[in-house]
């Protein structure tokens, strides 16, 4: 990986946690508690309910992948193995590290 690819990856690194950041606050607003008395009927409380599920493990889901891209930043900065494949040692192409700038693993590994 050249600097050029570097730089272009620790910003597409970067700019994946704000927006997944961003995805985060948004999902934060729509799980607050349903007020028992709101005006809504019982069928969309339930409504309301599961949405607030399936958001609150999305909201996990994200947690989870920032510390994954934060953990991949400053492995791009410390790590001279950065963009090898942990399995075989092979370089991972650098269209996969844009696409998946967490991934530890070469294609034929990651399956
Ligand atoms: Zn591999």
């Amino acid at each position: 990986m050249n600097d050029d690819q570097k730089d272009e990856l620790m910003k597409k690194i970067k700019n994946e946690i704000e927006n997944l950041t961003r995805m985060v606050e948004e999902l934060k607003e729509t799980v607050a508690p349903v007020a028992p008395d709101a005006a809504i009927g019982r069928l969309s409380r339930l409504d309301t309910m599961l949405n607030q599920g399936i958001n609150k493990s999305s909201i996990s889901q994200s947690l989870d992948r920032i510390m994954k891209l934060e953990n991949a930043l400053t492995r791009l900065d410390d790590d001279p193995f950065f963009g090898e494949c942990q399995e075989c040692g092979a370089k991972i192409p650098f269209a996969r590290l844009i696409a998946l700038p967490e991934s530890r693993f070469c294609v034929n590994c990651a399956e």
